[in-house]
């Protein structure tokens, strides 16, 4: 992988077997690259989704905000604050590395240039301490955005953070979309350009990413018409709903955990879909946590002596996982496919059960009790995507059909012979080398 800073995407072209971009250093000398696929990462004012034409759905706000980054020397503040205060809104929340930021609503007719005056900043902030022991790293005024691409891919071109989508930062979402969207993207990218996927699973992308970028966008909205009410008496009205929610304990949960933000769990994607009921459903199926097209949860493990975080354990490929019982055994020669794919196998059992350890084996106890047997009962298996979505599950004896349906879903398995496509190692080499070509 090669990356290049300092240069500019100029214009882009699409022909029958990739991309061809005009890319531009900064001495102003150009050079052409011919890629498989293009991902336009290029911030808000996206010159890649201009190019595409696609829609930029939403709405920008009437008003502007003045952000303060600022150093303490003593900073313990551990949640975050809304000053639902008509006069002047202002969220305060705790940073990382002793820091604090403000968000302070700007009024008609005040300006930037005013508001980041340092004298204005230490007048704002003076209710919070003395301005002396606070170390004022960085002011910005800026404007709210409430938009979402129509789609997320077009051709072979995609769009990722806020080229996709800008939020409003009440939900303190607009970062981390951006992550779960080269979360979302990137394995599959990878995955067929390396031959274990068909080209077909990425349109998942947008059917996975925009609904729940969308849904985090209305969250935002939403928590915005609280934050910033527009007369005393919505003031008032907000504030006797949220102190008669915080004596409801589930109500003040659900707040203070902040339990309202919406699941990354898609209802259409890339993940082998349920029965119907009705429909070979066995009646005696024992009842699982686990929901298809949702995260694989997450709990401390230990194998002898080395603990970890089951997502460092799970690793980067697919992930057969079994619990209490090792897949391995019941995966037969689809062993061999899984493998093919860099998919491997891991069991999670209880804690304090008896293990036989051997050199290399992948039996992990669950200390933390976040999967056995809360999580699925012993004897059930899942198939785990590299994002750690839930793509399959089902009795740990049926493994092997459930590789099987899993290759079938991402398009590496030739359903006919039920036997796996050619996707060695050369064959992956040749098609990633395939995949770049630079022209200067
Ligand atoms: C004042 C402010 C405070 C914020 N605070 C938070 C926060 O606390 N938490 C949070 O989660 N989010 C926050 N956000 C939002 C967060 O900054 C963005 O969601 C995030 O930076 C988006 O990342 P991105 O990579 O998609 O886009 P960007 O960060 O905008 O990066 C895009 C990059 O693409 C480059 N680029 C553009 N055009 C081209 C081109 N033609 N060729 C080559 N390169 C190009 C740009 O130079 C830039 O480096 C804040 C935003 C603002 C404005």
């Amino acid at each position: 992988m090669t990356v290049e800073l300092g240069v500019e995407l100029v214009d882009f072209v699409e022909d029958t077997d990739g991309i061809r971009a005009r890319l531009r250093h900064r001495d102003g000398t150009e050079h052409t690259v011919h890629a498989k696929y293009l991902i336009g990462a290029d911030g808000s004012k996206s010159h890649v989704r201009k190019a595409l034409g696609v829609g930029f759905d939403g709405r920008t706000y009437a008003e502007d905000w003045l952000i303060v980054d600022a150093k303490l020397d003593s900073s313990s503040l551990d949640h975050i604050e809304f000053l639902c205060d008509p006069r002047r809104p202002a969220p305060h929340m705790p940073a990382p590395g002793g820091r604090q930021r403000w968000e302070f609503m700007l009024h008609p007719g005040e300006s930037a240039e005013e508001m980041e005056r340092p004298e204005k900043v230490r007048e704002l902030l003076s209710p919070w301490g003395s301005p002396d022991d606070m170390e004022v790293e960085r002011t910005a005024v800026y404007r709210f955005h409430a938009r979402t691409v129509e789609r997320f891919q077009k051709g072979r071109v995609f769009l990722a953070g806020d080229a996709a989508h800008i939020t409003p930062p009440f939900a303190g979402q607009g970062l981390v979309a951006g992550l779960r969207d080269a979360m979302n993207l990137c394995w599959k990218l990878a995955w067929v350009l390396r031959g274990h996927a068909g080209p077909g699973v990425l349109e998942s992308y947008d059917q996975e990413r925009r609904p729940h970028a969308k849904a985090m966008i209305d969250l935002a909205r939403l928590l915005g018409r609280i934050i910033m009410p527009t007369s005393r008496a919505q003031a008032l009205a907000t504030g006797v709903l949220m102190r008669g929610l915080r004596l409801i304990p589930p109500a003040r949960s659900y707040l203070e955990e902040l339990k309202i933000k919406p699941q990354n769990q898609f209802d259409r994607g890339l993940f082998v879909e349920r029965r119907r009921r009705g429909l070979r459903r066995p009646s005696a199926q024992p009842k699982t946590q686990l929901t298809r097209g949702a995260m694989f949860p997450q709990g401390w493990i230990q194998r002898g002596s080395d603990g970890c975080w089951s997502d460092d354990a799970l690793g980067d490929g697919l992930t057969l996982v079994g619990f209490g019982i090792d897949p391995e055994e019941h995966l037969g020669q689809t062993a061999a496919a899984l493998s093919a794919v860099g998919g491997t196998c891991i069991q999670l059992c209880h804690r304090g059960q008896r293990i036989h350890r051997r050199e290399g084996d992948h039996v992990w106890e669950d200390i933390s009790g976040a999967f056995v047997p809360g999580t699925a009962p012993v004897g059930w298996a899942a198939v785990v995507r590299p994002d750690r979505t839930i793509l399959h599950d089902g009795p740990v004896t049926e493994a092997a059909r459930l590789v099987r349906e899993t290759l079938a879903v991402l398009g590496a398995e030739d359903s006919d012979s039920g036997r796996s496509k050619e996707i060695g190692p050369r064959a992956a080499a040749s098609r990633a080398s395939a995949a770049t070509e630079v022209h200067r």
